[in-house]
């Protein structure tokens, strides 16, 4: 029935909320879930910059992709989509 699913380690460290937010794996942010940060590389495609740093995320019906951290932190992106509308 369901799709495999990537199982990730996801165990925040202890001290992510002391790091001044700029490390925010393993943080939730309404149905997402940080992975990890994007690789220089990964957010020059996505992004043409690497000024404000982006993320991977994980929404709760398991789509994986990238959100800015402004849009993460600022609760702008709270799912992929499937949950933002609200409309049943
Ligand atoms: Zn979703």
């Amino acid at each position: 029935m369901s799709d495999l699913m990537e199982v990730l380690d996801l165990d925040p460290p202890p001290d992510v909320q002391q790091s001044r937010g700029m490390d925010i794996a393993g943080k939730a942010f309404g149905y997402l879930t940080v992975v990890r940060k994007l690789t220089r590389d990964e957010q020059e495609q996505k992004y043409r910059s690497t000024k404000s740093s982006a993320w991977w995320v994980r929404c709760v019906c398991g789509i994986r992709f990238s959100v800015r951290r402004y849009d993460l932190v600022s609760g702008n992106t709270k799912s992929c989509g499937c949950r933002g509308k609200a409309s049943r």
